[in-house]
């Protein structure tokens, strides 16, 4: 162990569960990747304002979690605690909703930053997959994104999540449910922070995880009983859509993802065996966001997927994700001349994309095959002296144990026909 440690609520990812990981970001990335998103990368950090307006100033993201700071220059700045802004904030930049092919559709992958109380699923670095619709509305283009997601997990093997779907309604309805809501908390018990948040977002009140509040809020009215004709129509529409994809969704009223710009279409996709972290991802409509970091109007829809978590549901349910053997073949030299006949052939192998290793270092053959044991490799080719003298090497299938002399010019062949 060296003098430092991975800093407070972050982790190393390390072979071989780093390749989990990567599974899981090809696995969400894959249905992406075939409906026409294109993929977008965006600094690890941005202006400290794009979030404040973007994320919105009275959310806990940006008041309690943003890794902000000052530079030497004088910038201030924050590590992405999220992607949407920063998504929008890029395509906007190059102009890409001007080139006539709305909506631009887009998927990222990388690290968020939050600076959160660190626990079993929720840490200060962690990962998403995340998709953007930008300027279109139209109800078949929220459920795209929720079908692939739910697409997405279904590839990876797991089955024990839940999507839960509701509509927040637009300018039209929203502001009437915001004024009845506001009176409702009103007459309610609640501290002073909480007061103030209703004031100034009272849905985010509505997401409160403490059971003294929620108790409260038993009563509290729902917008689906405010939903304007054309939010209900919406909707409905989008309900459907995902019905006849054979999509399983529950309604809840009571789903808010308190963010000012967030409208008509909100998800989160649950899993049970997460204890209290139990999001593994989340998105929705949000009209609004383009016009409140000074872009035009531009309806949009996303969602991103915690990586981090989706590996935890995987393991919470016991799926062994099939990963591709990392080593296929793996070279065993026992003289000198055998090291640079066996480097020569590893590298035709890999040449022919056959994954090879070689036992580097000078080591006894028990060690080398020690090695190659943990390399996990199918087949393992060892010579020495008086192989090379008979124009030979040792074929070793590791599942069986049998070992047979191969030429050593047929070997590469008999390996690709073998592994092909
Ligand atoms: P939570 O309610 O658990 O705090 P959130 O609403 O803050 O989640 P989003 O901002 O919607 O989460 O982010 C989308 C997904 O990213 C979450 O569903 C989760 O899987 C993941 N995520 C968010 N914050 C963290 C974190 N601190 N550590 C690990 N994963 C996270
Ligand atoms: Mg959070």
């Amino acid at each position: 162990m060296s003098t430092f440690q991975a800093p407070k609520g972050t982790y190393d990812l390390i072979p071989p569960e780093s390749a989990k990981y990567l599974a899981v970001r090809e696995a969400i990335a894959a249905p992406l990747r075939n409906s026409g998103y294109g993929y977008i990368e965006t600094p690890g950090f941005e202006n400290v304002e794009l979030f404040a307006r973007g994320v919105g100033e009275s959310t806990d993201i940006v008041t309690k979690e943003m890794y902000a700071f000052e530079t030497k220059g004088g910038s201030k700045l924050a590590l992405r605690p999220e992607g949407t802004a920063s998504v929008l904030r890029a395509a906007l930049e190059a102009n890409l909703h001007k080139l006539g092919n709305l909506p631009v559709k887009l998927w990222y992958s990388g690290s968020y930053y939050r600076y959160e109380r660190p626990q079993k699923g929720r840490y200060r670095h962690f990962s998403q997959v995340g998709a953007e619709a930008i300027g279109a509305e139209d109800p078949a283009l929220d459920a795209e994104l929720i079908i692939l997601a739910d697409q997405a997990y279904r590839s990876l093997g797991l089955r024990n999540f839940r999507i839960i779907l509701n509509s927040l309604g637009d300018k039209e309805c929203r502001p009437v449910y915001r004024e009845a809501l506001q009176n409702f908390l009103r007459g309610l018990d609640l501290d002073e922070e909480t007061l103030r948040r209703a004031d100034i977002n009272p849905l985010r009140v509505l997401d409160d995880k403490r059971p003294d509040i929620q108790k409260q809020l038993t009563d509290a009215p729902l917008l689906r009983d405010y939903l304007c004709d054309a939010c209900k129509a919406y909707h409905e529409e989008v309900r459907e859509l995902i019905t006849a994809a054979g999509v399983v969704f529950e309604d809840d009223p009571k789903l808010v993802r308190g963010l000012d710009y967030y409208t008509r279409t909100t998800f989160e996709f649950v899993h049970d065996g997460l204890g209290s972290q139990s999001a593994v991802g989340g998105g929705g409509r949000y009209d609004g966001l383009s016009e409140m970091i000074g872009g035009p109007a531009l309806p949009s829809v996303g969602w991103a997927l915690g990586v981090d978590r989706t590996v935890l549901a995987l393991e919470a349910e016991g799926v062994e994700l099939e990963l591709p053997a990392s080593t296929s073949v793996f070279a065993v030299p026992l003289s000198e001349e055998a090291r640079r006949v066996l480097f020569t052939k590893v590298t035709e192998l890999r040449k022919l994309g056959i994954a090879a290793d070689f036992s580097y270092g000078s080591k006894g053959l028990k060690g080398a095959m020690k090695n190659a044991n943990r390399s996990g490799a199918r087949y393992t080719v060892i010579a020495g002296e008086r192989d090379l003298a008979e124009g030979v090497v040792q074929l070793k299938d590791m599942e069986s144990g049998d070992q047979t002399a191969v030429g050593v010019n047929e070997i590469v062949a008999e390996l690709e026909s073998k592994l092909g």
